[in-house]
């Protein structure tokens, strides 16, 4: 009973207030009611029917209650005060003429009907219940206890009494409530139509009213919001964190505020903004909560892009430094053990500077991708900006971290295409430092980019690991750039030069420019060193520069040699001297300042220089080839560019590196490398220059395999300009040995550059028929056969070497009588166009005899022949003989014509000696004849 009692108040407290407004008149009334129920029993016995009526009116009346307290609507509510208002009327009325006669039986019920009017509808009220009970009043007057009645007026004049009285309180009160009920209608027109979310809920977060605003944000519609839990809306995560705040809600501290997410029922995310109050509960009034939900998905997205941005590198979207760091730190106090790589790309800057930025940008965006991959899940990958990326292996020792450098030094090794599409490699450098808790993360990066300088002032391309002793390396490091740009400035760098010896005429032709320094303290610094810590700064500019003018000023005054040229003067140039600014210009003006002439100077580029399609390489070669000067590639089979690439460049000579002299005797591959440099070199029409040649046998080996120019400690070591000059004067010839009869060239290796391997496989074919011969006549007629189905041509021949003359052994098609007993000494040229020396090294130069005039052509034996070309038959060491293709069209042959020619003619040229041999062993002859 108490219970619905309590449940009666509280919906009552909920309900509507129209209904609530009626319920409490009907609570009043059984009030009365009951009070006139009990006072009539107690006023005497013979009262009980009519007690019995104010009973029965106040149980009807609570009934009323109870029904009006769950009535929704306001019009039922007003339906049932009209009602109520006559039934009452009508009631009283009933009850005075039914009582009129009994003493004591008057109704405080009266007085209720007759006020109820005036309370329920103002003044207009009056008519309807104050007159009626002032009439029945009068009309039926009760008695009172002692049998006496009122006089009339008095009763007229209380009836108005009590009717206007509530009228006027009414008038107050309605002005306060009208009030009242205008903020009501405001703050329900501003809760719906509010732009942000609004809910009213219980404390259980079940909703009790909800907003348009708070159903587009969630997703639902506000009805479906309707009794439905807040948090259900509320992603799981963050469920527990609203409740706690919601629970923590007091009258003490009635509000808070939170970020949450919200899921829709689609999936999808949105960020919400909760602000709520605690509303509380009045006497018999639950306490709600007021929730307000404000959509700041945007913020939030804007706030991660932000906090992205922040930590992120915007080109390659890797954590830069800050968050890098961040991260070491975090790790170091986790306490792992953490390996940094410290990466710088080696040949970026160029690149970058060469093919333009935007170029280079999508260079390190291939490039962090390639790291991204050669990396294990749990490493992180940063890049600290320009060329510097750093690497972090978690829970990683020494072992780890070493195949993790070697991994990203094997991806960065890979070439990278650019979007001109050409090929670069780019390669990098690495320092590694080990680090453990205790250590400080800026420290620790620290020291792995000093193990990178490390690394990089090594010449690149490797790793180095952190060591204290490092440091003092690269503080050394320091003070050597200090002190080698004083001594630049003071001219304590000298030059020396180092000659260049011809194989054919046996002179120096040229001498290679050395820098020296010898350090106050240090002494002699050894040039790669020295030249290396220039490289690291723009101190190379300076250095290479002043070299250059130097050398040109010492070579002016060199005398030309016997029987020779006068010599050349070669300088070596760094990548970075190149791309510098006005390189062409500044050579353009020393050269002028030495009067000297521009094709007594050739610069020797490294390898690297040229491989990828660096534009302003290209540019700056091409206007050094402009000026008259000359170039070389030096150190040449130490890169990765193959001679075909490099035959793009303008350049005129190539300088195979010591390695591979120093390999000639000891290793096959050597020979067959360098045996195939010069023929390659040569059908580039590039000179080829041996360099670090030490003993005879290197020299020996060199000539034999068609070199034209050789260097090294065995002919002169590097001497200073005086003592250059007087070995020039004096004119030495320096005593080049001439091949041994018997020593027998290595194998002969050809680059392989025709994109046609059809042609090859054709070829292979074909030697292998030709090798298998043992008459002259059939490797003759093979000889064209197999050479037809590669090359195409209309005409050919083979000459052979005999007794110092030369003369046609074969032609196709047949030739003369006379043209067949022709012999031409060795030396003097066949059929007036090619020019046949003894000398094996000017054999090849037989190609460009393609290029002869056409009144010579006139003289020529073969009608009809417009473009021909030979290469040399070599065998022993020694030229046997020619090989020469015929086209009667004009530039009939290609570059991989003349390959194919050239790779076929060692076939031929061992055949026609297996051939002889078995011929003179047949008839008994001495062999080798
Ligand atoms: P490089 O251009 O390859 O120079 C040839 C090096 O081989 C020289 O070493 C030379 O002394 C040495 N050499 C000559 N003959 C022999 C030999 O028979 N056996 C051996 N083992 N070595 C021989 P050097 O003078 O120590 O120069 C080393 C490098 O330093 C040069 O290599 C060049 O790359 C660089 N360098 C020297 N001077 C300059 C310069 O003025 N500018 C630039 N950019 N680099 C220079
Ligand atoms: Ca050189
Ligand atoms: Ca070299």
């Amino acid at each position: 009973m108490v219970f619905t009692g309590r449940r009666l108040v509280v919906k009552l407290a909920d309900g509507l207030p129209e209904a609530r407004y009626e319920a409490v008149l009907a609570l009043l009334r059984a009030c009365l009611c009951g009070v006139g129920f009990v006072t009539l029993l107690l006023i005497s016995e013979s009262l009980l029917a009519p007690a019995l009526v104010n009973a029965a009116i106040a149980v009807a009346s609570l009934l009323l209650a109870v029904r009006l307290a769950t009535v929704t609507s306001i019009e039922s509510a007003r339906r049932y005060g009209r009602w109520s208002t006559g039934v009452d009327v009508a009631l009283f009325a009933a009850y005075s003429v039914a009582f009129a006669s009994r003493p004591g039986a008057g109704a405080l019920y009266g007085a209720f009907v007759l006020v109820i009017g005036p309370v329920r509808y103002g003044l207009r009220g009056i008519p309807a219940t104050a007159v009626p009970v002032a009439l029945v009043a009068a009309l039926w007057p009760q008695l009172d206890a002692s049998g006496t009645t009122a006089p009339v007026g008095e009763i007229l004049f209380l009836c108005a009494v009590f009717a206007l009285a509530p009228v006027a309180v009414r008038a107050v009160l309605m002005r306060g409530s009208a009030r009242l009920r205008l903020a009501e209608q405001q703050f329900s027109t501003a809760f719906e139509h509010a732009s942000i979310g609004m809910a009213l809920t219980d404390r259980e977060l079940r909703v009790l009213q909800a907003n348009r605003s708070l159903g587009v944000l969630l997703g639902e519609t506000p009805a479906d919001l309707l009794h439905a839990r807040l948090d259900a809306a509320v992603d799981r995560l963050d469920r527990p964190r609203l409740e706690a705040a919601l629970r923590g809600l007091t009258p003490e501290a009635p509000s808070t505020r939170l970020e949450v997410r919200l899921r829709r029922p689609d999936g999808g995310l949105r960020w919400g903004h909760v602000s709520a109050s605690l509303l509380a509960g009045a006497c018999g009034v639950a306490a709600k909560i007021v929730v307000q939900v404000e959509n700041i998905t945007e913020r939030k997205r804007s706030e991660a892009m932000l906090s992205h941005a922040a930590a992120h590198d915007a080109l390659t979207d890797l954590p830069n430094r800050t968050l890098l760091l961040a991260r070491l730190e975090a790790a170091l106090n986790h306490g792992d053990q953490i390996g940094v790589l410290f990466i710088d790309l080696d040949r970026f800057k160029v690149v970058n500077d060469g093919l333009g930025h935007a170029v280079g940008d999508l260079l390190l965006v291939q490039l962090a991708n390639r790291l991204r991959e050669a990396m294990r899940p749990d490493d992180l990958v940063a890049r600290l900006g320009g060329d510097e990326f750093v690497v972090l292996c978690r829970n990683a020792d020494l072992d780890i971290v070493m195949s993790v450098a070697d991994r990203v030094l094997e991806a960065l090794n890979h070439p990278v295409t650019t979007t001109g599409g050409s090929e670069v490699v780019i390669g990098a450098s690495i320092g590694i430092s080990l680090a453990g808790p205790g250590d400080v993360a800026e420290l620790v990066l620290r020291e792995a980019d000093t193990a990178m300088y490390a690394a990089k002032g090594a010449g690149g391309g490797r790793v180095h690991v952190f060591s204290p002793d490092l440091l003092d390396a690269v503080v050394r490091t320091h003070e050597l750039e200090v002190d080698l740009r004083l001594a630049v400035r003071a001219g304590e760098v000298r030059v020396v030069y180092q000659p260049v010896y011809d194989l054919l005429l046996g002179r120096i032709t040229g001498c290679e420019a050395l820098a020296r320094w010898t350090h106050p303290t240090r002494g002699p610094v050894p040039p790669q060193d020295f030249c290396a810590v220039a490289e690291q700064s723009d101190l190379i500019l300076e250095l290479g520069d002043w070299v250059l003018r130097q050398a040109l000023n010492d070579a002016r005054d060199w005398p030309a040699q016997p029987d020779g040229p006068v010599p050349s003067v070669a300088v070596n140039v760094s990548l970075r001297q190149l791309v510098s600014g006005g390189f062409a210009e500044r050579v353009s003006q020393f050269v002028e300042e030495a009067g000297i002439d521009a094709s007594r100077l050739c610069l020797e580029v490294t390898e690297t220089v040229l491989a990828g399609d660096v534009q302003p390489v290209v540019e700056v070669l091409e206007a050094l080839r402009d000026l008259g000067v000359r170039l070389a590639i030096d150190d040449f089979g130490t890169g990765h560019a193959s001679l075909t690439y490099l035959a793009r460049f303008p350049v005129d000579q190539v300088k195979i590196d010591q390695s591979f002299v120093a390999g000639l005797g000891i290793d096959a591959g050597s020979a067959a490398i360098v045996g195939g440099v010069v023929a390659m070199a040569h059908t580039f029409d590039m000179r080829v220059v041996a360099e670090g040649v030490e003993t005879e046998g290197q020299l020996e080996a060199l000539r034999a395999l068609g070199c034209d120019a050789v260097q090294g400690y065995l002919l002169s070591v590097p001497r200073a300009p005086e003592e250059i000059e007087f070995l020039l004067r004096r004119g030495v010839t320096h005593q080049i040995p001439r091949p041994r009869e018997d020593w027998a060239p290595d194998p002969r290796v050809h680059e392989a550059s025709s994109d046609e391997p059809r042609r090859y496989r054709l070829l292979v074919e074909g030697a292998k028929q030709v090798t298998g011969l043992r008459e002259l006549d059939a490797v003759f007629e093979q000889t064209f056969k197999a050479l037809r189905s590669a090359v195409s041509f209309t005409g050919g021949a083979i000459m052979l070497v005999e007794d110092d003359q030369v003369r046609i052994a074969a032609a196709l098609p047949a030739p003369t009588v006379e043209a067949m007993a022709a012999r031409i000494p060795l030396g003097h040229g066949v059929s007036g166009t090619i020019a046949l020396t003894g000398e094996p090294r000017y054999l090849p130069d037989i190609t460009i005899a393609s290029t002869v005039t056409s009144n010579r052509r006139t003289t020529n034996t073969s009608t009809g022949v417009r473009s021909w070309f030979g290469v040399p038959l070599i065998a022993e060491g020694r030229p046997i003989g020619v090989l020469q293709v015929d086209s009667t069209e004009v530039d009939a042959f290609g570059e991989a014509d003349r390959l194919a020619v050239l790779s076929f003619a060692p076939v031929v040229a061992l055949a026609v000696v297996s051939a002889r041999q078995t011929e003179a062993r047949l008839r008994g002859l001495p062999q080798g004849s």
